[in-house]
């Protein structure tokens, strides 16, 4: 009977959503087209992935910094957990040499802009430009291209998502870890908030240009580990993919999460400066 029930249930859920998805007001259907991820574009955009398993992807965004990127991979490499960078191609054309240190410790290094502007407000021209330098200068780097980018305060409409994925291949990688640790509340919150919303298949965002953000790490991964959690790859814990609802995001989505594509709105640089 409850199993019954639920079956019942899931199919009006299903019938709502169907529902709407058929019949969309005119506004919308615009903002649809501009925030989320439609049935076209398949596997382009992840905020986080459905895994069987505990597995959970860092990323550390804004780098490479001279000082505190290399403290951050002595951490990793002790700790035996595989990161992955979104760095800015400015700070790469500096610093070739400690994005090299983090590909060859087996961190992946993913675009993430040659110099952090708004990709929601610029031309495509700009972007490709951006994205182009930046993908030169992480090959130069370390021999390898990126295969993953990261918009700026994670800024970025569905068309633009499109021609970047045709034209560098690259998956679109948002989050659905966020504490906020750009605004400097103190290590303490910074493991606190990463503690309390990290879920299997997440993928926490913090950036490794913060003291505060490096002096959280050490007890943030001794905590994690301790909570079962291993450590993969972005790019890993895409590939383990399986079918199914991703966990529901924390942003509010007015969508259920069908797939392991973003199901909620882009974050707007105004609300989420974050990434
Ligand atoms: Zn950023």
């Amino acid at each position: 009977m409850f199993a019954y029930r639920l079956l019942f249930c899931c199919f009006a859920a299903l019938s709502f959503t169907l529902g709407l998805g058929a019949e969309p007001s005119p506004a919308t259907r615009a903002i649809a087209r501009e925030t989320r991820a439609t049935p076209e574009e398949p596997g382009i955009t992840f905020n986080s992935v459905h895994v069987d398993g505990p597995y959970i992807a860092m990323t550390f965004d804004d780098g490479p910094s001279a000082t505190l990127t290399p403290k951050l991979l002595d951490l990793l490499a002790a700790h035996h957990i595989k990161a992955t960078f979104f760095v800015i191609g400015e700070n790469v054309a500096e610093h070739p040499e400690i994005v090299a240190r983090a590909a060859r410790e087996g961190h992946e290094i993913g675009n993430h802009s040659w110099s952090h502007p708004n990709f929601g407000k610029m031309s495509d021209e700009s972007i490709r430009r951006q994205l182009r330098q930046t993908d030169d200068a992480i090959k130069s780097a370390t021999g390898k291209r990126p295969t993953l980018m990261r918009p700026p305060y994670g800024s970025i409409t569905t068309r633009q998502k499109r021609w970047i994925h045709d034209e560098f291949g690259y998956n679109v990688i948002l989050w659905d870890v966020d504490p906020n640790d750009w605004k400097r509340p103190g290590p303490a919150v910074v493991r606190a908030r990463i503690l309390k919303e990290t879920r299997p298949g997440s993928i926490v965002l913090s950036h490794d240009i913060h003291p505060g953000t490096i002096e959280a790490m050490p007890s943030t991964f001794d905590e994690l580990e301790a909570k079962g959690f291993k450590f993969v790859t972005v790019s890993e814990l895409i590939r383990m993919a399986t079918a199914g609802p991703s966990h529901p995001s924390p942003q509010p989505s007015g969508v259920p999460a069908s797939t392991t594509r973003s199901p909620s709105p882009t974050p707007s640089p105004a609300s989420s400066p974050g990434g």
